[in-house]
């Protein structure tokens, strides 16, 4: 192998190193995109496993008053919606359709069926 081949292998493999680069810089920023997302969602998550169970007790009161007493029933149905009109204040869905996701600013014509 003369000089000249040496070199011209030489610059290639340099071509191939900062196309290389590039590559790992892309996927870096992938990677920390998606470790942002997956914090947010962690947090969504978490957020949404309190507010259920928040409502759970509410469910299961609601199923056992439904059965013995019913004149306590209307109050546990309020809490129950109180609850759910306090999610979607606060920026989730609450319809069947696309519930626990984020609303972003607009009202959600499923949601607000809930509350008609
Ligand atoms: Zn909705």
């Amino acid at each position: 192998m003369n000089k000249k081949e040496m070199l011209e292998r030489f610059s290639l493999l340099e071509k191939r190193f900062e196309e290389l680069q590039e590559d790992f810089v892309t996927l870096k920023k992938d990677l920390v995109q998606l470790v942002e997302e997956n914090h947010q969602l962690a947090h969504e998550n978490h957020h949404l496993r309190q507010r259920l169970e928040e409502l759970s007790p509410e469910s299961a009161k609601q199923g056992l008053t439904e059965q013995n007493q019913e004149g306590d029933h209307k109050s546990s149905v309020g809490e129950g919606y109180d609850n759910l009109a306090r999610i979607y204040e606060e920026g989730f869905h609450i319809c069947h359709v696309y519930f626990g996701t984020p609303r972003e600013e607009e009202d959600c014509i499923f949601c607000l069926k809930f509350f008609g």
